[in-house]
């Protein structure tokens, strides 16, 4: 009897940031992390590749000023913006990131380049933006991205800590994951400080063989233990999707007691994982079979 080809389950799945998000953005943090979501499902649907829906799904998020992300980001101690952002191939295990850039508003389009076109894998500030310029991407003052309430938080010194990053996986019809990172990172931080959302096994990961991860949270605790490494060891070891991401938070909170962090994973089965210590994580996905993106605020 002839086999049909495997096809697997079209998955995608974004989250919001893990942290506490103020009761009056619960609505908007929910519908922006939906949008995304749907806006990924189409490139998989269309047929688009993992990688392309990632991105496809972050920018989204970038341009939501209710994110810490491009427009939104949160601001330095300098009072500007400096982001970071991280994507991850899981067919081939190229990555691409960018760290502390400004004057872009698509950092994770930016990430996706370094990857395709610079040799590297990171590039970061002056030379990441010089690269940027040299592909044709559109600066925009920096000041553009900087939205009310970022600048009140700065300015009242209020919000310190995490909250409202992005990040993206992807499992598409040829079994290819993908994975995407986009931060302004922490409020107030030293300029030219770089967390972990740019870095492979900290922020993201992404492999064919086992899955992909994306973490959030605050990167001084997240690159300690290498949480995306984490759950996709887990992954490797034979765990659901689900299983590895409360494993690498179980850790988290063993080596660093005051971590704060979350994680989203999708497996090869398209089956989606979703754990974090902070209060919230707003997260949205939408697999084969749904009628549409299913959110939460938390897991
Ligand atoms: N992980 C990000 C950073 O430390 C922040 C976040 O996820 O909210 O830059």
């Amino acid at each position: 009897m002839l086999q049909s080809p495997k096809q697997t389950p079209l998955t995608i799945i974004v989250h919001g940031g893990a942290g506490n998000v103020s009761p009056h953005y619960h609505t908007a943090a929910l519908q922006g992390c939906e949008a995304a979501a749907t806006a990924g499902w189409h490139v998989l649907q269309d047929g688009g590749s993992a990688l392309a829906a990632v991105e496809a799904a972050v920018r989204v998020l970038e341009d939501d000023p209710v994110f810490n992300a491009g427009t939104g980001s949160v601001l330095n101690a300098d009072g500007e913006v400096e982001m970071d952002a991280g994507i991850m191939d899981g067919a081939t295990l190229q990555i691409g990131a960018v760290a502390a850039i400004q004057h872009y508003a698509h950092p994770i389009s930016l990430a996706r380049r370094v990857m395709e076109a610079s040799g590297h894998h990171i590039l970061a500030a002056a030379g990441a933006e010089r690269f940027a310029q040299s592909q044709g991407f559109a600066p925009v003052p920096n000041q553009q991205m900087i939205v009310p309430r970022r600048q009140e938080q700065y300015e009242k010194r209020l919000a310190a800590g995490t909250a409202d990053t992005v990040g993206a996986l992807a499992l598409d019809a040829a079994g290819n994951v993908a994975a995407a990172n986009s931060t302004g990172g922490v409020n107030f931080k030293l300029p030219g400080r770089v967390g972990d959302s740019p870095l492979a096994g900290a922020g993201f990961y992404a492999d064919n063989a086992f899955g992909a991860v994306a973490t959030t949270g605050q990167g001084e605790h997240i690159m300690r233990v290498g949480l995306a490494w984490r759950a996709m060891q887990a992954l490797e070891q034979g765990t659901t999707a689900q299983q590895a991401a409360q494993q690498a938070i179980a850790l988290l909170q063993e080596r660093v007691p005051d971590g704060r962090a979350g994680l989203i994973v999708v497996d090869t089965a398209g089956r989606v994982g979703i754990a974090h210590c902070t209060r919230d994580l707003p997260t949205a996905y939408w697999r084969q079979g749904a009628a549409g993106p299913v959110s939460a605020l938390r897991a």
